[in-house]
């Protein structure tokens, strides 16, 4: 067993303490990762605040981690003492499913274990990454590329795959009209993505305020949702938006904007439900859908296609005691574009 340090939440909305837990004992196919820095992800306040219900706690979120094998189980064969690694949103799957086989372990029909807020498959609750240490089997640990900064890369184990796995999902490319909506963590990235995956990529965003910073992420146009005359101006245009709004929205009237046959995917995840017409569906033969993160694979060649194409998430570096605050900060949508904690702070 190792101790490691890590913040936790010992209830909903608790502020986060600075405590020991212990990791688990190496299993052969185990790997010991010094966690260098966690991204922090608005599903993280939304668990510790237990918004979506179910919370586990104590509660130590984190599943954008970036860091550095420190021990290996006797059988690990992918990874060596001082391996650049990235962690993201689970930890195990079955192994055996239909989509366990196809590489998208986060369907798994047996369950996935979530990173942290979640029970293992040996009923002990998963802690994640606001933490010196984690234990993974290497299947579910990826390679960082050299090109990578540690703390760069952190937030691509989450709000890289999120975005990158539906955009190429729903065939973003050339000649194909993208919107992203809502430009924090998630939005910023999947900027980066469409546009260099070859769509014409427009950013739906609150406010005028984000305007240049979207267009040098590589948007080609940008309106403020803000503007009344919006929906009218964009109707029927989008083969497909990217919705990474943490809050409920007006459904019908995002609908009103994509093409006969276009798609609005739900990346975020707001508490409350949402309601639609489903006229709104029915007269262009639209599509309503949604996508959880990303399978290992898929994790990886998006980092790989990171490096490949300079993808990296505008951050924000903060001390393990900062953490209250830049939740707050996020609430606020204060963050341009993403926290990571630096956890030699912790
Ligand atoms: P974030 O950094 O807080 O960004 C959310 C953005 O949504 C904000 O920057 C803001 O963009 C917009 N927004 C916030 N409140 C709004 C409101 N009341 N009305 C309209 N727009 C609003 O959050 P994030 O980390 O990117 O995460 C976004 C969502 O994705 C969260 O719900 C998170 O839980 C979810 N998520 C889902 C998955 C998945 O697998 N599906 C994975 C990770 C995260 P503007 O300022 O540009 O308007
Ligand atoms: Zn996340």
């Amino acid at each position: 067993m190792c101790k490691t340090h890590v913040l936790s939440a010992a209830t909903a909305k608790a502020p986060f303490e600075k405590t020991t837990i212990e990791r688990r004992e190496l299993r052969p196919d185990d790997i010991l990762i010094a966690i260098k820095f966690s991204g922090i992800c608005h599903s993280d306040i939304h668990s510790a605040y237990d918004e979506w219900g179910g919370g586990i706690f104590p509660m130590v979120p984190g599943h954008e981690i970036a860091g550095v094998v420190e021990a290996v189980g006797s059988a690990v064969t992918k990874f060596a003492i001082g391996n650049r690694v990235g962690v993201g949103c689970f930890v195990d799957s079955c192994g055996e499913c239909e989509y366990c086989l196809k590489g998208e372990e986060q369907y798994c029909t047996r369950g996935v274990i979530n990173t942290y807020n979640s029970l293992d498959y040996d009923g002990k609750p998963t802690y994640g990454g606001y933490s010196q240490r984690i234990v993974v089997r290497e299947s579910f640990v990826v390679r960082i590329p050299d090109s990578l900064d540690l703390d760069v890369a952190s937030p691509l184990l989450c709000a890289g795959i999120t975005t990158y796995s539906p955009l190429k999902h729903w065939n973003a490319g050339p000649g194909k009209k993208v919107a992203i909506l809502g430009m924090g963590g998630l939005g910023h990235l999947a900027i980066q993505y469409a546009h260099a995956m070859g769509a014409e990529v427009t950013v739906l965003s609150r406010s005028p305020n984000k305007e240049e910073e979207a267009r040098r992420f590589g948007a080609d146009h940008y309106f403020a949702t803000s503007d009344p005359e919006m929906f009218s101006k964009l109707a029927n245009r989008f083969d497909l938006i990217l919705n990474t709004v943490s809050a409920t929205l007006d459904v019908d009237a995002y609908l009103s904007l994509l093409r006969i046959d276009g798609t609005l995917v739900n990346v975020g995840a707001p508490p409350e439900p949402s309601q639609f017409q489903v006229f709104s569906l029915i007269m262009g033969r639209r599509s309503l859908a949604g996508s959880l993160v990303g399978g290992i694979r898929e994790t990886q060649e998006m980092l790989d296609f990171s490096a490949e194409h300079g993808i990296v998430p505008q951050i924000e570096v903060i001390r393990a005691d900062q953490l209250g605050e830049a939740y707050e900060r996020v609430l606020r949508s204060d963050v341009r574009y993403r926290f990571v904690i630096d956890i030699s702070t912790l």
